[in-house]
């Protein structure tokens, strides 16, 4: 049998594979994997040597590798992971106010959901990631940022690929994460982004995880948003609506719209007026996204006017809104981007 990626085994599933180890055997491998960010089994001293011997024939702990790291003035990093069967995918480690941690993770090579404006649709579907590939990326960076075990991070997957699309892997890496004994990364500090895939919205709140909901709306009426995203064909504004009303939210919390905003397609204040209605009776919160440009791209970033424009006219009307800092944007952060430019430098 091949081995095991051992970042993709929950704690339960971990003990249950060691066979006539003890249990807390498994306690302890996590505490070195995630706590120390250690990942040579060899280092791993307080275990039995058997067990180190047993780990190395049945598992692997470096399957996926950091091919290459961009830095950006604004202290975010851009990393690019690179698979055992030499795929390429993404993360970001973004630096918010007041010392908070965000990590942007991937969770598909590429994406089938084709937006017009996203580069990660351009190279189409490749696969999808595996649970350990994605928790992958949470070690890595914690370990590469010197992050202590116990600071908290945010997590989001807003990287390449559409997380709904992969649901079950998407909800092992959010239970491994969110292990106490692990990197103890509570779900309602995971936040899934979605294109709007309204049945597996609902798959998801009946899955009750506790983590929190991003919708990728970019258009108040469906003929615009079928342009920007032809799966509001299948799922319109109005299914994705309702799918969100229905949606198990915690109470203190609000369902994030994400809004990209486009230089003359859907940045009107006239735009700003329908979202408004939209949103009326949803407990949301807005965030503005500025489009970042790229390499072949049909569209064009809006001005800082005009997005604080459509900011103010949603705060006046009542709706939460941020406007997402355009970090990392000299290393060309936007999901896709640094991929891209390793696979046309190749
Ligand atoms: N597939 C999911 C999650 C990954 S995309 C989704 O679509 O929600 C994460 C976010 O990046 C989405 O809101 C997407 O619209 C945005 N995005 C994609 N291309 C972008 C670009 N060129 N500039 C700015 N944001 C972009
Ligand atoms: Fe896929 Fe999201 Fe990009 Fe659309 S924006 S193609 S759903 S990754």
């Amino acid at each position: 049998m091949d081995k095991q990626n051992v970042f993709g085994f929950t704690l339960n599933s971990l003990s249950d594979s060691l066979k006539d180890f003890p249990k807390f055997r498994a306690k302890q491998i996590y505490h070195w994997l995630y706590v120390h960010y250690e990942n040579d089994f060899e280092k791993m001293e307080n275990l039995p040597k058997n067990l180190r011997e047993f780990l190395k024939e049945n598992f692997i702990s470096n399957a996926v590798e950091i091919a290459k790291k961009e830095q950006s003035s604004d202290g975010s990093v851009k990393y690019l992971f690179k698979t055992a069967d030499n795929l390429t995918y993404e993360a970001v480690f973004l630096k918010m106010k007041e010392d908070k941690f965000t990590l942007c993770l991937s969770s598909q090579v590429g994406c089938k959901v084709g937006c017009s404006f996203c580069l990660t649709a351009k190279g189409g579907f490749v696969r999808n990631l595996n649970a350990g590939e994605m928790v992958y990326q949470v070690f890595a960076i914690k370990k590469d940022q010197n992050i202590p075990s116990n600071k908290a991070v945010n997590i989001v997957y807003m990287g390449m690929g559409e997380p709904l699309d992969n649901l079950e892997n998407v909800t092992k890496c959010i239970q491994i994460l969110s292990e106490l004994d692990g990197l103890s990364i509570s779900r309602r500090r995971q936040t899934i982004s979605t294109s709007g895939i309204a049945p597996k919205i609902k798959k998801l709140g009946a899955l009750d995880l506790g983590v929190q909901l991003a919708i990728s709306l970019h258009a108040v009426d469906d003929e615009l948003r079928t342009k920007l995203m032809p799966i509001n064909k299948a799922y319109n504004i109005q299914n994705i609506i309702d799918e969100v009303v229905a949606f198990p939210i915690d109470s203190r919390k609000r369902v994030m719209f994400e809004y990209l905003m486009i230089d003359g397609i859907n940045d009107s204040l006239e735009c700003a007026k329908k979202l408004v209605a939209l949103l009326n009776k949803i407990k949301a919160k807005v965030n503005l996204i500025y489009f970042n440009p790229h390499e072949g791209s049909l569209y064009k970033r809006p001005s800082k006017e005009k997005v604080e424009a459509f900011r103010e006219y949603l705060l006046k009307k009542g709706l939460l809104c941020t406007i997402r800092e355009s970090k990392g944007l000299d290393i060309s952060a936007a999901c896709g981007q640094l991929r891209e430019k390793e696979i046309a430098n190749a």
